[in-house]
C-alpha cells in the first residue's frame, strides 16, 4: 500500500503541493499518496492526530498552522526552532518538525535564478511566519547585510533580535538605502497591495522576489517599472517541497522539470 502524506491548511484547496509531490514520486519511483486536508481553524492538532492514527507518514503545514505545528512536534530541527514555525512534520517516533521554506527560497535564488547571495545587501519585507522562516537561511547563505522591514516595526525588531547581524526598521526609515535583493514576505499581494517602498530601494541589477506565486503582483509590477529583475515564489514552493520530500523519503528529486511544468513549459 502507498505511504500517505498530505498538506494541511485552511484554506488549502488552491495548493499545488499534491501535484508537485506526485511528480517527485513518479520521477523517483517512490510509492506515495499525497492529498490536501482542510483542518478547521480550531482543529489543527485533532486533524493531525487523526491523520497520523490512520497511518499517515507526514504532513506539509501551511497557513495558518505553521506556528501550531512547531508546538505540536516533539522534536524540532535547528532551523524550525530558529523560525518557531514548522512546515514539515515527519511522523517518525518522536514526531519531527522542520522548516524547509528558507532553504527553498535560497535554492530558488541561487540555483534557479543564479543570484549571488554572498555579495548582496538584502531587504526582507514582513515579519510574519513566511519572513521568520527564511531569515536564518538568508543569513547562512552569507548575505552581506540583512534588513527586516515591517509595517509594525516592533514585530520586525523581535524577529531581528533572534538573529546575528540583522537589523529591523519601518518603511519610512529606509530613506535612500538601496538593496541588491528585495524579498516580499508580506501578505500584501494577496489583497492586491504593495508595501510602501521608497523608489530608491533597488540597487542597479537588483532582484525583486515575491513569495506569492502564479501571478503578477503590484509589488513586482512596481519593481519592474523601477528597473529591477523580478520573480514570483513558485520556485521557492517547488524547492521547499523537494526538501520535505527528502526528509520523508531520503531521496532528492530533480526540481527543474516540475518547475517547468508548473510554468506551463
Ligand atoms: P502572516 O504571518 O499573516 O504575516 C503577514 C505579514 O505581512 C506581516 O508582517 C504584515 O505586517 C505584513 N503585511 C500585510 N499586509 C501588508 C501591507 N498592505 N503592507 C505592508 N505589510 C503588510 O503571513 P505569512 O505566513 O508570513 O505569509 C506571507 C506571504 O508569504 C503569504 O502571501 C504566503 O502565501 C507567502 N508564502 C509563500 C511561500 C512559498 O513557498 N512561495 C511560503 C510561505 C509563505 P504587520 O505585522 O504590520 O501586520
Amino acid at each position: 500500500m502507498s505511504e500517505r502524506y498530505a498538506v494541511i491548511g485552511h484554506p488549502v484547496a488552491h495548493s499545488k503541493s499534491p501535484f508537485i509531490h506526485a511528480e517527485f514520486a513518479r520521477a523517483t519511483r517512490q510509492d506515495i499518496e499525497y492529498r490536501r486536508i482542510e483542518a478547521p481553524l480550531d482543529g489543527f492538532r485533532r486533524t493531525a492526530d487523526e491523520f497520523r492514527a490512520a497511518g499517515g507518514k507526514g504532513l506539509n503545514v501551511t497557513l495558518p498552522f505553521k506556528g501550531q505545528a512547531f508546538v505540536y512536534c516533539a522534536q524540532a530541527s535547528d532551523r524550525a526552532r530558529a523560525s518557531q514555525a514548522v512546515n514539515t512534520l515527519d511522523f517518525r517516533e518522536p514526531t519531527f518538525g522542520d522548516n524547509t521554506d528558507g532553504v527553498g527560497l535560497v535554492r530558488d535564488l541561487s540555483r534557479n535564478l543564479h543570484f549571488d547571495l554572498r555579495s548582496s545587501r538584502a531587504l526582507l519585507m514582513g515579519a510574519g511566519g513566511a519572513a521568520q522562516g527564511v531569515v536564518g537561511a538568508l543569513r547562512e547563505a552569507g548575505v552581506a547585510q540583512l534588513v527586516i522591514v515591517n509595517r509594525t516595526v516592533a514585530k520586525a525588531q523581535a524577529v531581528a533580535a533572534r538573529f546575528p547581524r540583522t537589523r529591523a526598521c519601518g518603511y519610512e526609515d529606509l530613506g535612500e538605502e538601496s538593496f541588491g535583493l528585495v524579498v516580499n514576505a508580506t501578505s500584501a499581494s494577496l489583497v492586491e497591495a504593495a508595501p510602501p517602498l521608497p523608489e530608491a530601494v533597488y540597487a542597479r541589477g537588483a532582484l525583486a522576489y515575491d513569495m506569492v506565486y502564479g501571478r503578477d503582483t503590484p509589488f513586482l509590477a512596481a519593481a519592474r517599472a523601477a528597473g529591477a529583475r523580478t520573480s514570483d515564489g513558485l520556485g521557492m514552493l517547488v524547492e521547499q517541497a523537494a526538501e520535505s520530500f527528502f526528509i520523508w523519503r531520503g531521496v532528492r528529486p530533480d526540481t527543474a522539470p516540475v518547475l517547468r511544468k508548473l510554468r506551463g513549459g
